[in-house]
């Protein structure tokens, strides 16, 4: 569409009326003025004949004598001079006729060559109503003539005519003049009207033009812009209501997109992913956790079709159901080939008049949720395993001593022993159950304080000495001297540290059999780690199992461990007592050499331990 400017629309009315108006009012005045013009001429005609008619009396008394007429023709000819010079000055035709309808003079022609007038209209009229006025072609002249005539009277009687004429032409000339006077002034008049009225236009226009170009770049984004109120009028108020409706306007865009970048920001920081999709299946949003699992860029996706984003068939399909179905649809995908689990709710989405408009999907990762839950059924399933085997063998043990009355005594002893060791696994192996349900759970957490570590070490170690005694291995204690204090529950750290030096005797005695093996238990400090090193020359590990040996029921060698009375807990539970208390333990080996197990936690300054114990009392040795 062509668009026209308010200025030119505005100004094209203008130029209509003002041509309009000037047109009409210079055809009414020219009009006038010829009709004036006219009637000026018909005066002046009328008025030279009444003077022809004082000159010509008395000769035209005389001259309806056709006798006196024969006598005198040098009186004639003077009168005919006469009238000629008379008609000449007056620039008007005179002519001089006798009651017959003979002429005796004419100001342009010569009498004697003359028609009769009697018969001329205007002659007709004269006698008619006392004036006669027509317009008409002059046989003699041979133009258009405006002619009047009057009759000449003497004494009430009618003695002859008197009459007078001008070429029309004379007068057609001064109305075109006329005419071109008026016109020139219509024309200055329309151009001085069409000037100001130019200007005028642009002056009230140029506001209006201000105010689009404003409008426009409002609604091209920039806020900002307004209009400069350059006078009080309709125009003025309109400036300002605009001005106040860009201040209302600004506000709310300021606020829109504050929101805007809470929700962004929301979105963008939340653990769960989020995608927005239009009902052409478009993508309006991403969150950056949505990017991240299904491996896009989300600003990349923005604008493009889901199907051509993803190509996991289940969120699609999801996606479909619930745009077609306007229902909120649930499921579960594998990503990246089964390492990540995604849980998928797909949302329609409203608009105000309730009609379904797109759809959002809320990704929840439960990778971690579906490993703890493999975790706990694994374990619930290895506990009634290793519940199990004891407790069948005690079932075992009891019902032959049960069946057989007769038994030895030596044999039931030995049974019974057995029956009692299995007691004593099945005993341990809930202690450590239970010291691992305590441990790796955060809520039971531990009753952490400001503890030296070099107290639960220890006793830890006093606790195994015999049996390393026994086992003929010698235990060598490398001590830090000053103490070294850590926030931790001395009881777990003691438990962890037994763990390990249990290990360490079972693992070294098997290998070196009595007098050979050694166990060094070292406590010592770095700047902000405090270590526990536990080494033995037993068995070591095998580079492969280092990383495995902290998984519960996890043991290189099943049947050995079990004869030696282990549960495969151990280490399990010495890995979450580190862990909470935000330390970590580590293995280094070599096989058939021995083993280095390393419990690093984080150290407490000697001036903060100062300062916390006000809060935190120093927790006397376990
Ligand atoms: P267990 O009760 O069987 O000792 P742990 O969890 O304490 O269970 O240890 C897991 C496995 O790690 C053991 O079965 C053993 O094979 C290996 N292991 C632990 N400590 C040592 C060590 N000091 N020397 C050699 N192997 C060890």
């Amino acid at each position: 569409m062509r668009r026209t400017s308010f200025l030119r629309k505005l100004y094209a009315a203008y130029v209509v009326l003002v041509v309009l108006t000037t047109g009409l009012v210079g055809l009414l005045v020219g009009n006038q003025l010829a009709q004036v013009s006219l009637q000026e001429t018909k005066d002046r005609l009328r008025s030279e004949a009444t003077l022809l008619d004082d000159i010509a009396k008395d000769i035209t008394v005389a001259a309806n004598d056709p006798a006196w007429r024969l006598a005198h023709p040098s009186e004639l000819d003077a009168f005919q001079a006469r009238v000629k010079r008379l008609g000449s000055e007056l620039g008007t035709r005179l002519t001089v006729i006798l009651q017959d309808g003979s002429v005796i003079a004419d100001s342009e022609r010569t009498p004697a060559n003359m028609d009769n007038h009697a018969t001329r209209p205007e002659v007709q009229e004269a006698i008619a109503s006392g004036v006669g006025k027509t317009t008409r072609f002059s046989q003699t002249v041979q133009i258009m003539m405006m002619y009047v005539a009057q009759p000449i009277a003497v004494g009430g009687a009618r003695v002859g005519f008197a009459r007078t004429a001008i070429p029309l032409t004379v007068h057609d000339e001064r109305i075109r003049q006329l005419f071109a006077m008026v016109a020139i002034a219509a024309v200055l008049a329309a151009t001085m009207a069409l000037v100001v009225g130019f200007f005028f236009a642009r002056y009230v226009t140029r506001p209006l033009g201000l105010m689009t170009s404003a409008a426009q770049a409002i609604a091209g984004g920039d806020y900002r812009k307004r209009v400069e109120r350059t006078s009080t009028d309709e125009i003025g108020q309109l400036a300002e209501a605009f001005n106040a409706m860009a201040d209302e306007l600004e506000d709310r865009m300021l606020t829109i997109s504050k929101d805007r970048q809470g929700l962004l920001a929301i979105l963008g920081s939340m653990a769960e992913g989020v995608i927005a999709v239009g009902r052409e299946q478009r993508v309006t949003h991403m969150n950056t956790a949505a990017g991240r699992m299904l491996q896009v860029s989300p600003a990349q996706s923005v604008g493009r079709k889901l199907r051509e984003v993803t190509r996991v068939a289940e969120i699609r399909r999801s996606l479909s159901d619930t745009l077609q179905q306007g229902r909120e649809a649930q499921g579960e995908v594998e990503l990246r080939d089964g390492r990540v689990s995604v849980m998928t709710r797909t949302t329609p989405l409203l608009d105000g008049a309730g009609e379904l408009d797109g759809a959002v999907i809320v990704m929840q990762d439960v990778t971690e949720l579906r490993r703890m839950e493999t975790i706990r059924r694994d374990f619930v399933a290895n506990v009634s395993h290793e519940l199990k085997t004891p407790i069948a063998a005690i079932r075992g043990v009891v019902e032959t001593v049960l069946d057989d009355p007769e038994m030895k005594s030596g044999i039931r002893t030995r049974f019974l022993k057995k029956a009692r060791n299995q007691s004593h696994r099945l005993s341990n192996l809930v202690t450590d159950i239970l010291s691992l349900s305590r441990y790796q759970s955060q809520e039971a957490g531990l009753k952490r304080s400001i503890i030296d570590i070099r107290e639960p070490v220890q006793q830890a170690a006093r606790n195994h000495e015999t049996g390393a005694e026994e086992k003929g291995i010698a235990m060598q204690m490398q001590i830090s001297e000053l103490p070294i204090c850590i926030r931790g529950e001395a009881e777990a750290l003691q438990l962890a540290v037994s763990n390990l030096l249990d290990n360490a005797v079972k693992y070294t005695a098997i290998k070196s059999g009595n007098g050979a093996g050694r166990i060094w238990v070292r406590v010592f400090s770095g700047s902000s780690q405090a270590f526990i090193e536990v080494e033995d020359t037993g068995i070591g590990i095998a580079p492969g199992e280092q990383e495995r040996i902290f998984e519960r029921f996890y043991r290189i060698d099943k049947a050995r461990s079990r004869e030696l009375g282990g549960t495969g807990l151990g280490l399990a539970i010495v890995k979450h007592i580190c862990l909470s208390m935000d330390g970590m333990v580590a293995v280094s080996s070599e096989p058939a050499r021995g083993c280095l197990f390393r419990i690093s936690l984080p150290v407490v300054s000697e001036s903060e331990a100062a300062a916390l114990q006000y809060a935190l009392p120093l927790q006397p040795s376990a």
